[in-house]
């Protein structure tokens, strides 16, 4: 299901003893490219034979990488905090993503420009900046978007906010994580050059999602090597100022362990996996501000299934390998990839995509279902309170990711929360009867399998701490972020909880009878106000959408103390913010999904 590109380039260089071979290794899936460095150390008289299928080796290593490395990136959701907003307008009727793809596969001449590829100089770009004529530049490409614009979601006039010019820092602020490789690759003129004359007759190298492999084996010195023969040998390793990593071994198994100093790790801060038969183990540690890379090809082989358990009196978070071979003692635990201790913003982190399984659908309204996926149990990852991963597939040959919140599957059980065990996984999903990506999952069997990205997020559960009173404002889907809060508050605080619930019928209420159960259950604490704006006649609840005395009434039983959280439709959650605002509540007790 994953479609991926890969850049190889080998360098190799000679000490006074030894090959030092390093395969460099680009992959891109979706927007954003992921780094990933091997090396191997040789004989100088090493034979050819040797070196060829050493090249075998990490040729097999690229496409199976390509699985594992996919990237994406992000920020489809803030909080009302977050400086970037995303805004969607409604596309004319014929231009839906489906309608793109139709288009870019009829054989239509998008590019304008033949079937060459250019090399475009600022001075040509900046002149196609008009509706009916308009370039942008993307990572270093030249895409002609003139037929596109009315197919951008965000509208024409965003998109042409970065017509003739070079748009990639815009595009990063706004939706890294659209794969716009694959959604503008039938566009593609040529790439951007610096002072090299238009049109140029020099043969062009494709961008990474072009299915290239360009393989240089070139004979050039390597100069940053040193850092890739770190081995990782000491049994107490600073992997940073912040954190510490310990292991140690018993005849079957290798522990690893990250603490941090002064401060505590939680099951959610370690994403991990293993992959390349048992001899990688990969993973990222999650703090404040900042992603901390972990790569370490391990000294022997390892079985795939990792665990991952949680102490919870030191606060550390310990990762046990299954020898492959058990009974052997390793000396060392192994090298350290070129990426690990990296520390990376948060916000540019890019995300690793894990192929899993669906495990079962159970419907709950006339379009919505609850999906059960399952990551391989290579793989550990427990998504945090609020937070989404990302769901992709290929439509038409196109890459197309989806955020969707992590949620418990059932609200009425105390432990439900216990289920996500940092394997399994549930989202509820609506299926749109124009929606390309949707349908597409909605058609998904038992046992079927797709991408699903590491986590993101902004939501913070420590943010309830501070306040005794939770108002939830809902459109439709939009109350699947809540679902967690709502159980966290519920179940494991004393917290009291209003839930609007705005939604067109009464047959699209999601979990109706669960949060009728709720309320019985927690009579007192949990309050629900159902609001249709397309009701039937049987209906005898409110009518209408989000109106301001709702909200004064639903705040004024909160004497102050309240946090908002709203989540639905664009507009709706503009009018809630506006009628909050109104009604004085301060904003930095908003928190808002988008
Ligand atoms: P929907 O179209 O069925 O609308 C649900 C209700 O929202 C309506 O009944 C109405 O009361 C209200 N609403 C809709 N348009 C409005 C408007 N213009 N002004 C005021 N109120 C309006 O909703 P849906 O199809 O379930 O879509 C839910 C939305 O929530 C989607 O846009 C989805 O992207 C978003 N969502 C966001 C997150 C997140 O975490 N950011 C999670 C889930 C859903």
């Amino acid at each position: 299901m994953v479609s991926a590109a890969c850049i190889c380039s080998i360098t190799y260089f000679k000490t006074n003893k030894f090959l030092i071979w390093i395969c460099h290794i680009q992959i891109t899936i979706a927007t954003e490219v992921s780094l990933f460095y091997d090396h191997r150390i040789l004989p100088l008289n090493c034979p050819a034979a040797k070196v060829i299928s050493l090249y075998k080796k990490q040729h097999h290593l690229i496409s199976k990488m390509s699985s594992l490395f996919p990237a994406a990136n992000s920020p489809q959701r803030h909080s009302a905090q977050a400086a970037t907003k995303r805004s969607k307008v409604s596309l004319q009727p014929g231009h839906s993503l489906m309608d793109w793809i139709r288009l870019t596969k009829s054989g239509v001449d998008l590019r304008g420009t033949g079937p060459r590829l250019l090399e475009v100089t600022l001075e040509e770009l900046n002149k196609h900046n008009k509706p009916e004529d308009s370039w942008i530049a993307l990572k270093g490409y030249v895409y002609n978007v003139t037929r596109y614009c009315n197919y951008h979601p965000g509208g024409q006039a965003e998109l042409m906010k970065g017509a003739g010019k070079d748009a990639t820092n815009i595009f990063n602020k706004v939706h890294r994580w659209v794969n716009f490789e694959s959604m503008l690759q039938a566009c593609l003129v040529g790439r951007l050059v610096e002072n090299t004359s238009f049109s140029s007759k020099k043969q062009l190298s494709l961008p990474p999602h072009s299915n290239t492999l360009s393989l240089n084996l070139a004979s050039d010195l390597a100069t940053s090597s040193t850092q890739l023969l770190v081995n990782v040998s000491d049994s107490n390793t600073e992997v940073s100022d912040k954190v510490i990593m310990t292991w140690n071994q018993s005849n079957t198994d290798v522990h690893v362990t990250w603490s941090m100093n002064g401060t505590s790790l939680s099951k959610y801060d370690l994403v991990c996996n293993i992959h390349d038969a048992g001899r990688l183990f990969q993973g990222e540690i999650y703090l404040e501000n900042e992603v901390l890379m972990i790569g370490l090809e391990l000294k022997e082989q390892v079985k795939k299934e990792i665990s991952v358990t949680h102490n919870s009196l030191n606060n550390s978070i310990m990762v046990t390998l299954e020898k492959f071979a058990a009974d052997k003692k390793w000396s060392i635990l192994g090298s350290a990839m070129q990426s690990h201790c990296q520390s990376i913003p948060r916000s540019l982190h890019n995300h690793r995509y894990y192929l899993s399984h669906l495990i079962s659908k159970t419907a709950i309204t006339h379009d919505t279902c609850l999906y059960h996926f399952k990551l391989p149990d290579s793989c550990y990852m427990c998504v945090p309170v609020g937070y989404h991963v990302y769901l992709q597939a290929d439509i038409g040959e196109i890459c197309i990711s989806r955020p969707y919140t992590i949620v418990v599957p059932d609200l009425c059980n105390v432990n439900s929360e216990l289920l996500l065990d940092g394997r399994n996984l549930f989202m509820m999903i609506k299926a749109y009867n124009d929606g390309a990506f949707t349908s597409n999952v909605k058609n998904l069997r038992e046992g079927d399998t797709l991408s699903i990205s590491t986590y993101e997020g902004t939501f913070s559960i420590s943010m309830l701490s501070l306040y005794q009173n939770v108002l939830m404002l809902c459109g439709g889907t939009g109350f699947t972020p809540m679902i967690r809060i709502l159980h966290y508050c519920l179940h494991k605080s004393k917290k009291t909880v209003q839930l609007a619930f705005y939604n067109k019928t009464v047959e699209d209420i999601l979990w109706m009878d669960k949060l009728s159960t709720l309320c019985m259950q927690f009579s007192g604490r949990f309050s629900i106000r159902h609001v249709l704006s397309q009701p039937g006649k049987e209906w005898n609840g409110e009518k209408g959408r989000i109106a301001l005395a709702h909200l004064q009434d639903m705040l004024n039983a909160c004497q102050d103390n309240v946090l908002v959280l709203v989540c639905g439709p664009m507009p709706f959650t503009e009018q809630a913010l506006r009628y909050l605002s109104e009604l004085g509540v301060n904003s930095n007790s908003i928190f808002t999904f988008t």
